[in-house]
Parts: structure tokens; C-alpha cells; sequence
């Protein structure tokens, strides 16, 4: 895709998520946008940042876009190459104890936490930083067997858990939504997570008070996201087209 294209999207992309929140009733720039550039090559990726700044030089009033990597190998191989652009990278699929110390060289966000396990590797290796690492909860509202994440009922327990670790800040819970054509059943499942996040807010627990963050909607359903409360849609198909499937490659 050329560099005119992302642009043009990317546009598009920021237009659909200001009508979001006018329809939410939220205001404008209220949702972030994290670009998901897995599959894209470094320059796509480039270009995406490139008009993000230019955007927002010409007044777009949005705050920067983040970039979101589900596969740390990716992580690792394309962040090097944008150093000088100083993007801040999310980590947004499943983490393997293996690969947090690469993850940590570049990430400021881990977006998938699921389990205590994760949580505490994460803290052991940033306890000694000045600043916390960012840490989001992923949570299954679907119930779909291939998505990763806490069940609902189990996230509460879980996020007071994280949220008491040294070095971690729960900044949100994280879900993808269900793969269902009924806009019902996609908002049913956003609103679950909302409802974690105001329990978990709510019950007070050490850490949790800034567990305000909702990171949900993608390209298909980042409407109805809007609607039930996201702070952050990540998004990939939207901005840089169809992805070209590659072996390995969660999609
Ligand atoms: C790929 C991906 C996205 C973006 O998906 P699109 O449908 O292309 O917008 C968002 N979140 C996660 C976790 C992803 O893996």
C-alpha cells in the first residue's frame, strides 16, 4: 500500500472514531487508536506515523496513534527500525515467559495479561524501573475457544491480584470482541467488560484506581466499542488493507 493510501486511511480511520464518540456522546478524542501492524512491513508502518504527525501538526487535535504488536519476533525485528520516531508500543497478544525480556526492551504496555504467572515475570523484571510498566487484563467475553483471556467472572480476582505487584500499573482490561454479524451480541459482550472494569474500580482494591482504561474494538466493530466505553480501539485492516496470511501468523 503507498505511503498516499495509509494516509488517506488513516484519515478515514480517525474520522470514524470521532463520529464514534459524537454518537456515543463522548467527546472527541476520547478513544485512542492503536495501529496493529502485524504482517506490515516497516515502511507501511512508517508511513502510518508519518501521517499521524502530520495530522496532528495541521490541528487534528488527536492524541498520538500507539502501535500494537501481537508476536514479540515481530516486535523486536520492526521497533529497532523506527527508533528515531519514538512510537510507543503495546504488546497485544499472548506472551510467552520466554520472550518477556525481549518484549520489555521495547514495549511500554502489555495489553494481554491472563494469568498471575505472566503478571508476576512481568514485575520481577521492572520492579527496579523509576516508572511502572503499563499492564491491561485480557478477558474472554465471548467464551470463544480460540481467543485468549480471563473468563469475566475470574478477571475481578485477577486484576486486584496484577494490580497489587510491584513495578506493574493496571491501566484497563483488554478484550477482542465476539465473531458474530449480531450487533447485539458484540456490544453484550463490550458491555461485559465494562461491567469488570466498574467492579473492579469500584471494589477499591490496592493499584486498581487507575484501572480506568478499556481497550476494545477493531476495524469491524469499533462502533459499537465506542458505544459501550472503549478509551482505546486497535486497529489494523482499516489502515493498512488486507492482511497477506503468513505462516505462523495469528490473524
Ligand atoms: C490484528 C489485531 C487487531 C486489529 O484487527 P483488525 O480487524 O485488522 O482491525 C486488534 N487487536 C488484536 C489483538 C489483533 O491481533
Amino acid at each position: 500500500m503507498s505511503s498516499e493510501d495509509v494516509t488517506r486511511r488513516l484519515a478515514q480511520v480517525q474520522d470514524r472514531v470521532a463520529a464514534a464518540c459524537v454518537a456515543a456522546g463522548r467527546p472527541p478524542g476520547a478513544v485512542q487508536v492503536l495501529l496493529a501492524s502485524k504482517t506490515m512491513d516497516v515502511a507501511t508502518v512508517r508511513a502510518a506515523l508519518a501521517a499521524d504527525a502530520a495530522a496532528r501538526a495541521a490541528g487534528s487535535g488527536t492524541p498520538p496513534v500507539l502501535l500494537g504488536e501481537n508476536r514479540v519476533q515481530e516486535l523486536t525485528a520492526k521497533a529497532p527500525a523506527l527508533v528515531d520516531l519514538s512510537p510507543t508500543w503495546h504488546v497485544i497478544g499472548p506472551l510467552q515467559s520466554n520472550k518477556v525480556t525481549a518484549a520489555l526492551r521495547w514495549a511500554s504496555a502489555v495489553e494481554s495479561v491472563a494469568d498471575e504467572v505472566l503478571a508476576r515475570r512481568l514485575s520481577d523484571r521492572v520492579r527496579d524501573r523509576p516508572e511502572p510498566l503499563e499492564v491491561w487484563v485480557q478477558v474472554n467475553v465471548s467464551g470463544e475457544a480460540t481467543k485468549h483471556g480471563v473468563t469475566p467472572d475470574a478477571a475481578p480476582d485477577l486484576a486486584a491480584r496484577v494490580a497489587a505487584l510491584p513495578g506493574l500499573r493496571l491501566a484497563g482490561f483488554m478484550t477482542i470482541g465476539a465473531r458474530s454479524d449480531d450487533e447485539r451480541v458484540v456490544r453484550d459482550g463490550f458491555a461485559r467488560l465494562r461491567a469488570v472494569r466498574d467492579e473492579v474500580v469500584a471494589g477499591g482494591a490496592p493499584g486498581t484506581g487507575h484501572a480506568h482504561g478499556l481497550s476494545m474494538g477493531m476495524s469491524g466493530d469499533l462502533e459499537a466499542a465506542v458505544l459501550e466505553g472503549s478509551t482505546l480501539v486497535r486497529l489494523g485492516t482499516a489502515v493498512f488493507g488486507a492482511r497477506r496470511p503468513a505462516a505462523g501468523t495469528v490473524a
